[in-house]
């Protein structure tokens, strides 16, 4: 097949390239390199099935494909929040020229949505029938009202055109080629503790979030994308087991060793207090769930980091 990823330059989406090259298919990787680099596709770059095109997903795209995989979008707060506009516009924009790809050429398309669309959610843990609780007017509002926008026009494209579409709602996803200056959360204390300074926790560290390894989370994207045509998603993909972010900070700590110290920071405005996927629907759906335990997944994107840093 030929398939269409945008922001494959990305950490997810380089990830999903490497994977679909893999399965033997023709992948068109389309990125502006807000956040990704050519690094993270560097091994690709060579290889006959891997194309790659300098493109911002904002604009009209005309290619032929069979399945578009729309993952373009800063993902990381700092990065989101430097141009809230142009994050609504990816989202929204990004979605509607995508589609109407799709519609055109008749291709199956899966977007990369997100458990922000369940804001601070009042429902733990959360399922797909909750319509969540978001703050239309926060600084968080850039990304979560855009994918929340984003949903909608993919289940309208869906009624009113017939598309085959699949909506996947990622959870809080970690592992090798995130940017040491990402901003999220393992990356950060991975990166302080590598470099001996503090580990920076926002407010008491009792807020929680389930971190998914990347392999699992490329499995579950797959598995989504070749489900039959009727099911649509939403559908939570991420790990259940949840944790503070004082015990991520802990365990860090303890995995790589030295002499970091934890510090407490000001907690961002509209920062969830918890977050967990109830992941039935995938396990029913797709026959998904994570294999890879959070000290394990730690252990290889703290030796990618070191790797990295050269530390
Ligand atoms: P990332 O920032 O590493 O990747 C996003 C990619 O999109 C980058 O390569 C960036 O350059 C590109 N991009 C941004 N705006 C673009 C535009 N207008 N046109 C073309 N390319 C553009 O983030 P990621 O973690 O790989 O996230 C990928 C997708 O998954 C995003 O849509 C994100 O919202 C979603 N997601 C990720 C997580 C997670 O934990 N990583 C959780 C929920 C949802
Ligand atoms: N579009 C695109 N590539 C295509 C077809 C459409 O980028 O191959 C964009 C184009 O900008 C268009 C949008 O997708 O405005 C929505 O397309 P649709 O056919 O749904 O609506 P239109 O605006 O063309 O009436
Ligand atoms: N966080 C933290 N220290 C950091 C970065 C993030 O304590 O250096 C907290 C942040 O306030 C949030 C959690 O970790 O409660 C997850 O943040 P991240 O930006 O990784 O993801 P998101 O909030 O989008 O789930």
């Amino acid at each position: 097949m030929r398939v269409l990823v945008t922001g494959g330059a990305g950490f997810l989406g380089s990830h999903l390239c490497d994977r679909l090259v893999a399965e033997g298919h023709d992948v068109l990787c389309v990125d502006n390199y807000y956040t990704g680099t050519k690094d993270n596709i560097a091994g690709l770059l060579g290889n006959h099935r891997f194309e790659l095109m300098r493109h911002d997903v904002t604009f009209p795209l005309y290619v032929e494909v069979d399945r578009i995989y729309n993952l373009a979008c800063p993902a990381s707060p700092i990065h989101y929040q430097r141009d809230p506009v142009q994050t609504t516009k990816t989202s929204v924009h990004g979605a509607i020229n995508m589609l109407g790809l799709a519609k055109r050429v008749r291709a199956r398309i899966l977007q990369a949505s997100t458990s922000e669309v369940y804001g601070d959610p009042e429902v733990h843990p959360q399922v797909e029938e909750y319509w969540g609780k978001v703050n239309p007017i926060g600084i968080r509002s850039c990304y979560d009202e855009g994918k929340r926008a984003a949903e909608t026009l993919f289940f309208d494209y869906w009624r009113q055109h017939s598309l085959e579409i699949k909506v996947m709602r990622i959870f809080n996803t970690y592992g090798p080629r995130m940017h040491p200056d990402d901003g999220r959360v393992v990356s950060n204390f991975i990166v302080q503790a590598l470099r001996g300074e503090p580990i920076t926790i926002y407010g008491d560290g009792q807020q929680t979030r389930s971190f998914c390894y990347v392999d699992d989370l490329i499995e579950g994207m797959w598995r989504l994308m070749e489900s039959p045509a009727d099911f649509t998603g939403p559908v939570n993909v991420g790990n259940p087991t949840e944790n503070t972010m004082l015990e991520l900070a802990e365990a860090v700590i303890r995995l790589v060793g030295g002499p970091s110290r934890i510090e407490h920071r000001p907690l961002p405005s509209d920062d969830p207090r918890q977050r967990r996927p109830d992941i039935s629907l995938a396990r029913k759906e797709l026959d998904w769930e994570p294999t890879v335990a959070l000290e394990d997944g730690l252990r290889e994107t703290i030796d990618y980091f070191r790797h990295r840093l050269a530390l």
